[in-house]
């Protein structure tokens, strides 16, 4: 069963966004629930009412959602989900055809490209929004990454056996600077089309990278209200200061 939390601001709210977090039992590890709290906190900070609805196997989908995140999970998680993703998958194409803003993290982010070949042999077909293809190895890429994104060098951690190459044609979401990413080898981290961002950085990803959430949060606000994004002034001293000590450990002064 799916569930809803309304989360209102101090002041009067300038609309409601409607940020679905889907499969947050199966598919959130590493924090991965952290990038749903960081969005629908600074979502209310900004002024605006957030909806958040955790979205579990089986139940209605919220097609009318202005924000999408979906974590981690096993390979065993991922295989749970598949028949949910199967059914919700259309409408998921067409929201993110339509630019929705979606953060996909890891094993969701292999399942919204064209599919996961795992490491015993299984076949986990995705949704081809991402054209990406994953293949899973025996040794794993674990640890602290740094990637050169449009938002400024972005930080977090990553942990999967999978290895994923981009379709000719496919924009990353970063340039590694520290780290393994997609594969280890091309330099590529993620992938992002119209506002779907697929990465491998749990952390989670948000807390420490605030302006990713910006970004996101501004086309699901214009999507929410019909109107511009009203952002209130933020300052985020402990997630810069977060993110340039881990800057710095990885890459060196910037
Ligand atoms: N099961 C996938 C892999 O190991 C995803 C792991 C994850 O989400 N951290 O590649």
């Amino acid at each position: 069963m799916s569930t809803t939390e309304l989360l209102a601001p101090d002041g009067p709210s300038k609309g409601t966004i409607t940020l679905v977090h889907l499969y947050p039992r199966e598919m959130s590890i590493y924090g991965d629930r952290g990038n749903t709290h960081a969005l629908a906190s600074r979502i209310r900070r900004h002024g605006y009412t957030a909806e958040v609805v955790l979205h579990d196997p089986g139940s209605p989908f919220r097609d009318d959602a202005h924000l999408l995140m979906g974590g981690g999970g096993q390979d065993s998680g991922q295989a749970r989900v598949e028949a949910d993703l199967e059914a919700v998958g259309p409408t998921l194409a067409s929201m993110a055809a339509d630019g929705v803003p979606m953060l996909m993290i890891c094993g969701m982010y292999q399942l919204f490209g064209n599919s996961f070949h795992t490491v015993t042999g299984q076949e986990l077909p995705g949704l081809g929004i991402l054209d990406v293809t994953t293949r899973g190895n025996d040794k794993r890429m674990v640890g602290p990454v740094c990637v050169e994104t449009e938002w400024g060098p972005v930080v977090g951690y990553e942990n999967h056996s999978g290895s994923t190459v981009l379709g000719e044609g496919q924009q990353p979401f970063g340039r590694v600077l520290a780290g393994y990413g997609n594969n280890g080898e091309d330099g590529t981290e993620g992938a992002r089309t119209r506002n779907v961002i697929g990465t491998y950085l749990h952390g989670p990803l948000l807390p420490a990278n605030p302006m990713v959430s910006d970004a996101l949060i501004a086309v699901a606000a214009e999507r929410a209200t019909g109107g511009p994004f009203e952002p209130e002034p933020m300052s985020d001293p402990l997630a810069d200061e977060a993110r340039g000590r881990q800057v710095r450990r990885l890459v060196g002064t910037r």
